[in-house]
C-alpha cells in the first residue's frame, strides 16, 4: 500500500544528517529541530500559529479542549471517518453527533450537518477524508450563523488547497478556528513514529492548546488546569523538516498515480472512481474506488494474490461501531455511509509508484473484475 523505503533512500543524506545532529545533541526533546520545523510548517500552510504534538489523535483531542465545552455539548462529525475523529468527542465527555456523507466525495455531508444542529450544537469537525478537502465554504457559513466552532480533521489531507468564492485559495487545516494533521508514517507527510500537528489563526487558543499540551502550565511547574503531555520530539521534527521541502512533489506524484487509475477505470461501470469536491485539490492520501455489482471482499481477495494489497477504510461506519452503540442511532440511519462501508476499496497509493507497477495493478484488477 506504502513504499516508505524507496521514498527514504531517495533523501537519505538529509534524513541522516538530521537524526544524527538529534543524537549528537542529546536534546531529544524540544530541540531546536522542532522550532524549526514548526517555522517550515508555518510558511508552508500560512497558519499562524503550529502547535506539534504526540500524533494526530492528542491533536484533535487538545484542539476540543481549548474549546471550554461542557458536558452534553454536541459535536457534529461524519459517521464515514477513522475513530479517533468522534473518540476524543466522547473521551472528553461531549456528545458525539454524527451525520451522514455524500456518495461522490465522501466527505460530510452539509445538507446533514444543518439538520443535526439543536441548542446544544457547539462545534463541527469536518473530516477531509482520503485527501480532499470538505466542502468548506458552505461548512464555514453554517457554523458563522449557529455560532459555532470548526475544527479540521486534516489529518489525511496536509498540502490539499481549497478555493473560496471570493478566490481566496486556503489550505487544508487553516480554514477553521483550528486543524489538526496526523504524521503518521504513511500519512502523506509521515514521520518514522509517531506526530501531529495543531494549527490556528487564534492567538487565544493557540495560548490555551500549547498550555494544554504542556500538562496545563503557561509557567513551568504552575499547572492552571489539567492538561496532558504531548509533543512531537526532535528525531521525528527533524525527519519531517526534511521530507517538507519534498511536500508538493510527492503529491505531484500521488496525483499522477491517482491520474493513471482514473484513466485505466473511465470505462468500467462495476469501479467507480472518487469524486471530487468542486473546490478543492486532492492530496490522495487514498486512492479509493467504490466497487459496484461485484463482491468488494471477493476482489480484495483475488488481488492478494496477485500480491496486490488493498484496503477497506473504512468497513464499519462509527454509528454501527460496538464502542458507540447509542440509542439514537440505528442501521438505516446513514444509508450512503452504510453503503459505502460495504463497496469502497483503495488502491496501493504512495510516491513511489512506477508505471511497470500500475499497469499490474490496473490490468489485474479489470481481470478479476470481468472473470
Ligand atoms: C490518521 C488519522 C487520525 C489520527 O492520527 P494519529 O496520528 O494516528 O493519531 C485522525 N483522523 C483521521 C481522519 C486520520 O486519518
Amino acid at each position: 500500500m506504502v513504499d516508505l523505503q524507496t521514498q527514504y533512500q531517495q533523501i537519505k543524506a538529509d534524513i541522516d544528517r538530521g537524526i544524527q545532529q538529534v543524537i549528537d545533541s542529546a536534546a531529544f526533546i524540544k530541540g531546536p529541530q522542532v522550532g524549526a520545523f514548526q517555522e517550515h510548517l508555518q510558511a508552508y500552510t500560512g497558519a499562524k500559529h503550529v502547535i506539534t504534538v504526540g500524533n494526530g489523535t492528542d491533536a484533535l483531542q487538545i484542539a476540543l479542549m481549548s474549546l471550554g465545552l461542557k458536558a452534553g455539548d454536541e459535536v457534529i462529525t461524519p459517521t464515514f471517518t477513522f475513530i479517533a475523529t468522534a473518540e476524543v468527542v466522547a473521551l472528553l465527555g461531549l456528545t458525539p453527533v454524527v451525520v451522514d456523507v455524500d456518495w461522490e466525495t465522501m466527505n460530510i455531508d452539509v445538507e446533514a450537518v444543518r439538520r443535526a444542529i439543536t441548542p446544544r450544537t457547539k462545534a463541527i469537525v469536518p473530516v477531509h477524508l482520503f485527501g480532499q478537502c470538505a466542502n468548506m465554504d458552505a461548512i464555514l457559513t453554517l457554523a458563522r450563523e449557529h455560532h459555532l466552532y470548526v475544527v479540521e480533521d486534516a489529518c489525511q489531507a496536509i498540502g490539499a488547497r481549497y478555493t473560496f468564492p471570493d478566490g481566496l485559495t486556503k489550505q487544508a487545516g487553516v480554514m477553521g478556528d483550528i486543524g489538526c494533521t496526523s504524521f503518521f508514517p504513511s500519512k502523506n507527510l509521515g514521520c518514522y513514529g509517531d506526530g501531529g500537528a495543531i494549527f490556528t489563526n487564534n492567538d487565544d487558543l493557540a495560548a490555551q492548546m500549547r498550555a494544554i499540551a504542556n500538562h496545563g502550565c503557561f509557567v513551568r511547574y504552575h499547572h492552571d488546569f489539567v492538561g496532558v503531555n504531548s509533543r512531537l520530539d526532535s528525531i521525528q521534527a527533524a525527519i519531517l523538516d526534511a521530507k517538507l521541502p519534498h511536500l508538493d512533489e510527492y503529491i505531484a506524484a500521488r496525483q499522477k498515480a491517482a491520474a493513471y487509475y482514473d484513466k485505466a477505470f473511465a470505462d468500467e461501470e462495476h469501479l467507480l472512481r472518487p469524486g471530487h469536491e468542486a473546490h478543492s485539490t486532492h492530496v490522495y492520501h487514498q486512492y479509493t474506488l467504490r466497487l459496484i455489482g461485484v463482491d468488494r471482499d471477493k476482489v480484495r481477495e483475488a488481488l492478494a494474490a496477485k500480491q496486490i494489497p488493498a484496503m477497506v477504510y473504512y468497513p464499519v461506519p462509527l454509528h454501527m461501531q460496538k464502542a458507540y452503540q447509542d440509542p439514537r442511532y440505528k442501521q438505516g440511519d446513514f444509508p450512503v455511509a452504510e453503503r459505502l462501508a460495504q463497496c469502497v476499496l483503495s488502491l496501493p497509493m504512495h510516491t513511489c509508484l512506477d508505471e511497470e507497477q500500475l499497469e499490474y495493478i490496473t490490468t489485474t484488477l479489470k481481470e478479476i473484475i470481468h472473470s
